[in-house]
């Protein structure tokens, strides 16, 4: 579903993605973990078409990202082909960047009904039994101010999954949630993986690695030092720089 081929990407002299190597298959859950600055959020926003990398190749669902190929040769998409390919993408970000002046409900509908031109009656429809699959049944007329900081982030959830993403990207989905908040996030996710959603997930949160997680990648100055499954990795890291990380979070 995803592929990084010596993924490179610099911003102005700073050279942050220095040759990203990565594979993620089809309803495999990744979680991607490594030292603030390693380029975790980077990585992700190339995957979202947030960033143009600068060199290698990245591919999702088998597209290469912002290009299209025709023959031998390569064309730069155009913006509203972007826009396209993104919505395949579902994002969630550490902040919740719910619509303020918009219901639980009405933040669900908004990129269905904006977007892909649904009825307002149909997207009502779905954005309630999302609301439901997140345990927010009973929250869909409450504006995020209304909510805790794990209901605002699981409403995000329902609204990236209310444009049926063939992938999902969490970076660090649970980091500014008060610690008791953490687990209902954390079992919708879960949840998510049961149901056999591809998703690449940033995270600190080891135990949630180590039970859903396939692969475990450790990242750190832009490259991928080390990967494999999440408990081997955890428990015998190989390569030195893992092991300091891992003795300072684990
Ligand atoms: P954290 O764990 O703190 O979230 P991270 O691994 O997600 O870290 P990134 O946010 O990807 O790290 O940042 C990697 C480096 O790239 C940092 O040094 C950052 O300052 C730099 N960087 C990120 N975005 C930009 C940008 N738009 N312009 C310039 N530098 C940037
Ligand atoms: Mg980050």
């Amino acid at each position: 579903m995803v592929r990084a081929e010596n993924v490179h990407k610099s911003f102005g002299a700073a050279h942050i993605l220095k040759g990203i190597d990565l594979e993620v298959a089809p309803r495999e859950v990744c979680c991607l973990i490594g030292p603030s600055g390693s380029g975790k959020s980077t990585f992700l926003r190339c995957i979202n078409h947030l960033e143009q990398i600068n060199a290698g190749r990245l591919w999702v669902d088998g597209d290469l990202v912002g290009y299209r190929q025709r023959g031998d040769r390569l064309y730069e998409l155009r913006d509203r082909e972007v826009a396209a390919k993104r919505r395949d993408i579902g994002m969630v970000f550490q902040r919740f960047n719910l619509f303020p002046h918009m219901t639980a409900i009405e933040n669900v509908m908004e990129g269905p009904v904006q977007v892909k031109r649904e009825t307002k009656a149909v997207a009502r429809e779905r954005a309630a039994a999302l609301l439901e699959r997140v345990g927010l049944a009973d929250k869909a007329a409450s504006y995020p101010s209304q909510l805790s900081g794990g209901q605002q982030q699981r409403v995000a959830i329902a609204r990236a999954l209310a444009m049926e993403p063939k992938l999902m990207l969490f970076d660090e989905p649970t980091s500014a949630l008060d610690p008791e908040l953490v687990g209902d996030v954390l079992d919708v996710m879960r949840g998510l993986a049961e149901d056999g959603m591809t998703m690449i997930v940033v995270t600190h949160e080891m135990g949630f690695a180590r039970e859903v997680g396939d692969a475990l990648v450790f990242m750190d100055d832009g490259v991928v030092v080390e990967s494999g499954r999440p408990r081997e990795v955890l428990s015998n890291p190989r390569h030195e720089r893992t092991q300091s990380f891992l003795s300072k979070v684990l």
